[in-house]
């Protein structure tokens, strides 16, 4: 829910308390549906037990990232302005080394594929190509934020 990296087949993940089910905070919300996420172990050992009710993470369940954080190569970026993506980037260490090299992997597949597209001189090829992308950029793929700013940079007109 925050690195967008897959876990799953890796290990199972790990169930995060948004509000934190520690008994000095939300320990009512231990069991609360709503108050859980899906997300990787990394991300769950930066953010702790942190959260600020004045200033919450970007929750990606109920809000569109796209309003706070903002991709920028390989890196994320908060959006001018916004005080609770630069904390989301900063509590949850989203621009940690590893995350960066796998985002920069991602982006340079992605290039390839761009690429293929304006190599080929065929319609069809091209169209065939253009979806595959345009895939890419879907909530559920790995660094979908990032493969969406560059299809977008790229100005690729998708189908
Ligand atoms: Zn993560």
């Amino acid at each position: 829910m925050y690195c967008e990296s897959r876990v799953a087949h890796v290990y199972f993940g790990d169930v995060e308390h948004i509000r934190p089910k520690a008994q000095d905070k939300y320990p009512e919300l231990e069991f609360e549906w709503s108050n859980h996420g899906y997300c990787c172990a990394r991300c769950n050992n930066a953010k702790k037990d942190q959260f600020d009710n004045d200033y919450p993470l970007i929750d990606p369940y109920s809000e569109d990232p796209n309003t706070h954080l903002l991709a920028f190569g390989s890196l994320l970026m908060h959006k001018a302005g916004s005080e609770r993506g630069a904390l989301t980037i900063s509590t949850v260490d989203l621009n940690r080394p590893e995350l960066i090299e796998q985002r920069s992997i991602r982006i340079n597949e992605l290039r390839n594929a761009i690429d293929a597209c304006y190599r080929t001189s065929s319609n069809a090829v091209r169209e065939m190509l253009l979806s595959a992308l345009n895939q890419e950029s879907e909530a559920d793929k790995e660094f979908s934020m990032f493969a969406a700013a560059l299809i977008a940079a790229n100005q690729l007109e998708l189908g």
